[in-house]
């Protein structure tokens, strides 16, 4: 009995306790409330009396925050003065002008990884704001700063090279997508194994360089041509400056054309714009049907920039050789009976116009791919031509020839001084790149002759020592590819 009064007892005074937490719970409710209208109150009223705002990252961010809730108080934002809304307009703008100052630090930042010191520098000194030119901003001065000084610290070629003529022109063909189709014991396999690489290799052997130093650069930055105070043009050796340890490069792919012969062997089968806009490759199936893809170099090398901007000087990648035979970049535009002959062309257009867009220039390989040294000069002339009108007329004018076979017109190592390159040299070529086991280049004032070295199967294979001081071979041969068979 005594237990249950006890209880009881206990029952009522834990009532009142709760009684009294609630009542506290809701002063405290109240308190907030009433601080919480107060804050929000006191910062409406700074949001209309700041006068000036500091250029700033961490006032910027508070700022935002301020126009954020600005814009949910519209029906407070009517009862302010004219004067009132006019200095809120004045300070939206200049929170806008903030934004795009950090847009254009962020933009420049971007070319100053691809080396582009002075577009980058360039970019900020276009700006105009509200009060003037850059140099009122200090948040611009300084990134302007911090680019310059950083310009002032690279080197002449990286330091690794004292002269132009020791760069590394390095080449390829179409690359082995699928090693099971490539490598199948048939007729063309064996040529699969000497002249191509594989994906696999392909992305080893950038890794590699990129580890080491490498930086992709055009030929066009390599060797430019510029008129000298007699009015005469020549070429000259380019400057590419570098961070000090960087080696500069030129990539280029033969044959970029995935000719019918390599058909259901695991290549491309050519190039198309994806959808996010991008250049991808698409493959045919055994069974017909289509597949997109990384399957050849482009998509790889622009992801892998994409990746590593420092791996690309300007934002270069490569030269795509072009055949004229069977077309170009695997669209058949070389047969006016193909059913999609005029949309063919259209495409090829565009593949080109974005290729070029993001880095990559195109040559011409002949339009026959025949031996150029062994040729009369009347073949060249109309083959030359052909290739003009037919593929030049499609992926733009280029003064990039990469001979077939990588057999030059000339097998003097002095000026070039026959019929057959005065004839090219007429028909706009000025960079001719043929192939050389010991790589040399002679920088002239009409052209350019650079060897190129091939990183196929063969030099892998059958000339790895070639390949040392580029790569530890045994870390970039696909396990998949066959033993030297040839
Ligand atoms: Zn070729």
């Amino acid at each position: 009995m005594a237990d249950r009064n006890r209880s009881r007892r206990r029952k009522k005074k834990s009532a009142k306790k709760l009684g009294v937490i609630l009542l506290l719970e809701l002063l405290l409710l109240i308190i907030i409330a009433g601080s919480y209208y107060i804050i929000s109150k006191n910062k409406k009223d700074d949001n209309n009396n700041t006068g000036k705002i500091v250029d700033n990252t961490q006032d910027n961010k508070d700022n935002k925050d301020k126009t954020d809730k600005k814009d949910n108080d519209d029906k407070e934002e009517e009862e302010l003065t004219p004067a009132e809304q006019e200095a809120l307009k004045e300070q939206e703008k200049l929170l806008q002008e903030i934004t795009e100052r950090e847009d254009l630090i962020k933009e420049a930042n971007m070319l100053k990884l691809s080396y582009d010191y002075d577009k980058a520098i360039d970019k900020i000194k276009t700006y105009k704001g509200i009060e003037g030119g850059y140099e009122l901003y200090p948040a611009l001065l300084t990134a302007i700063n911090d680019l310059q000084s950083e310009k002032d610290s690279l080197v002449l070629y990286g330091g690794s090279y004292s002269s132009v003529m020791q760069f590394n022109h390095i080449f390829f063909h179409s690359l082995v997508a699928d090693n099971s189709k490539a490598f199948d014991g048939d007729y063309d396999a064996k040529g699969y194994n000497m002249y191509m690489t594989t994906t696999y290799e392909f992305e080893k052997m950038m890794q590699s360089m990129y580890e080491d130093g490498y930086v992709l650069v055009s030929v066009h930055d390599l060797a430019k041509q510029i008129t000298d105070e007699n009015g005469k043009t020549k070429f000259v050796a380019g400057e590419i400056y570098l961070p000090a340890g960087k080696k500069p490069f030129v990539l280029s792919q033969d044959d970029v054309n995935y000719y019918d012969y390599m058909d259901g062997d695991g290549f491309a089968s050519r190039i198309v714009i994806g959808e996010d806009g991008k250049p991808t490759c698409e493959m045919i199936l055994d069974d017909g049907s289509l597949v997109r893809g990384a399957f050849d170099i482009v998509p790889i090398l622009d992801a892998f920039v994409e990746e590593h901007p420092d791996f690309s000087y300007r934002g270069a990648k490569g030269i795509l050789a072009l055949t004229g035979y069977e077309g170009s970049l695997g669209y058949r535009t070389d047969d006016p009976t193909s059913p999609t002959y005029e949309q063919d062309k259209e495409t090829v257009k565009e593949v080109a116009r974005v290729l070029k867009e993001g880095g990559w220039e195109f040559a011409s390989h002949s339009y026959n791919h025949r031996d150029m040294r062994e040729k009369s000069f009347d073949f060249i002339k109309k083959d030359t031509i052909r290739w003009q009108e037919e593929v030049g007329s499609l992926v733009g004018d280029t003064d990039i020839l990469i001979f077939p076979y990588g057999t030059d017109i000339e097998s003097t190592m002095g000026h070039y001084s026959s019929d057959k390159y005065a004839f090219l040299k007429e028909a706009g070529f000025n960079y001719y790149h043929g192939v050389d086991s010991k790589p040399w280049m002679h920088l002239k004032d009409d052209y350019v002759r650079m060897t190129r070295r091939p990183l196929d199967g063969q030099a892998m294979l059958e000339f790895p020592e070639r390949l040392q001081d580029l790569f530890n071979l045994e870390e970039i041969i696909d396990p998949e590819r066959p033993s030297k068979d040839w």
